[in-house]
């Protein structure tokens, strides 16, 4: 039971500006074998087609995460009691062959679904969610809540070239990992490429909630309608975070003004309680372009706030 799950260092016997630097301040293990969620770096920008540097992520997002304490303070829960959590490290990547990263980040992601762990990543650029879900949606089509200032469901870049951080969704679509009906995007604003850029994307039936649509709407009622579009069966939840203003998390290679609060981003994460989650991860935190951790400070508390609505889940399921 909760006494054989893994635990964080104790933060009143090594204080949590030392130590070794791991995800929650867990143990590193070399394998998810036993876990219920491992959490996973995918230090990969291989698709950035801006400012890079996310490739830089995982590791200052380790570092950050150490301010992270053991209770949620919303659900009261603790969830390193409720669910085996560990770091595993960070999945294998190449730098400087993007289709060979690619498939070491599927590799590395099915590795953790075969051993029956739920996958929360740290990224790397958007690009790295496509190999993630051709690991997490072998079983059929998954359906998606995409937060982020971006759609991601362009054709190609730089004449034909198919894979880049804008456009891992349509190639998920393409590929059947996602069902687009089952898609909702949230927070989508700045300028586009042309007038038609999100019209394949909406053709396809995924629903685009504008940033502008949110304000006017608010995140209760906005949320109520992604967990009535998203529905009981399996779902990917993918937080790129340039979603939050740049004002909040300067590092990242895109960034859009107009965007959420922190608070704003922790609220709708925690409605969506009660899916069902086959993986989630939180993507484009690019330290190089970060101010006093800021950037990755918001990033591990969204990863915290994503781990915590897992081990809910987790937890659910084991006294079901
Ligand atoms: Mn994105
Ligand atoms: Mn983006």
């Amino acid at each position: 039971m909760s006494n054989k799950f893994h635990q964080p260092v104790d933060a009143a016997k090594v204080p949590r500006f030392a130590g070794h630097a791991t995800f929650m301040r867990l143990p590193a293990v070399d394998s998810a074998v036993g876990l219920d969620i491992a959490l996973v770096g995918i230090p990969w920008d291989g698709g950035t087609t801006n400012r890079a540097g996310a490739r830089h992520g995982p590791r200052e997002v380790r570092n950050y995460s150490s301010l992270m304490r053991s209770t949620h303070h919303v659900f009261k829960i603790e969830p390193f009691k409720i669910a085996n959590i560990a770091d595993v490290g960070d999945v294998a990547v190449n730098p400087i062959d993007l289709m060979d990263g690619l498939r070491l980040i599927e590799e590395g992601i099915a590795e953790i679904v075969s051993a029956g762990a739920i996958p929360l990543s740290v990224g790397g650029d958007h690009l790295t969610t496509l190999p993630v879900l051709r690991a997490v949606a072998k079983s059929g089509p998954v359906g998606l809540i995409h937060f982020d200032a971006h759609s991601d469901t362009n054709d190609t870049y730089f004449g034909d070239n198919p894979y880049t951080h804008g456009t891992p969704f349509r190639r998920a679509i393409e590929e059947r990992l996602l069902d687009p009906r089952r898609i909702v995007q949230i927070g989508i604003r700045g300028s586009t490429y042309s007038p038609d850029e999100h019209d394949w994307a909406v053709e396809q039936g995924v629903r685009i909630i504008y940033m502008e649509e949110f304000v006017r709407r608010g995140a209760e009622e906005v949320m109520a309608e992604v967990r009535e579009i998203v529905g009981q069966n399996p779902a990917y939840v993918t937080f790129d975070i340039d979603s939050i203003d740049p004002s909040m998390a300067p590092g990242t290679g895109t960034p859009e003004i107009g965007g959420f609060t922190t608070r704003e981003a922790q609220q709708m994460v925690r409605l969506l309680d009660g899916l069902n989650l086959v993986g989630a991860d939180v993507v484009e935190v690019a330290p190089p372009f970060d101010l006093a951790g800021m950037t990755s400070i918001a990033g591990a508390t969204m990863m915290f706030e994503l781990m915590c609505i897992l081990a809910r889940q987790v937890d659910r399921n084991r006294q079901a």
